[in-house]
């Protein structure tokens, strides 16, 4: 056994690593097509479900231009929504 071999993770720890992540930041599993470890949220768990998507890896993750202007036209009525009830 070499000191320099590290072995990478199973496909099983990456995914419990994923979920316990999302336990800790979101209180559930994101389970979306383009759930991520973000790097530009400090490796935050994101997808599109999150007001953090879009972020600076959509075009990395695939996603169409379509669907990243619905999900900011849903966000800023979230967030339109939110300031309106004040
Ligand atoms: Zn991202």
């Amino acid at each position: 056994m070499s000191d320099q071999e590290q072995p990478a993770p199973t496909d099983q720890e990456i995914e419990t690593q994923w979920r316990q992540d999302c336990a800790t930041w979101r209180g559930a599993v994101l389970t979306g097509k383009y759930a991520h470890y973000c790097y530009e949220w400090d490796g935050l768990p994101v997808d599109e479900t999150c007001l953090e998507w879009p972020c600076g890896c959509e075009k990395t993750l695939g996603a169409s231009e379509d669907e990243v202007a619905a999900a900011r036209a849903r966000n800023q009525e979230l967030l339109h929504g939110r300031y309106g009830r004040d």
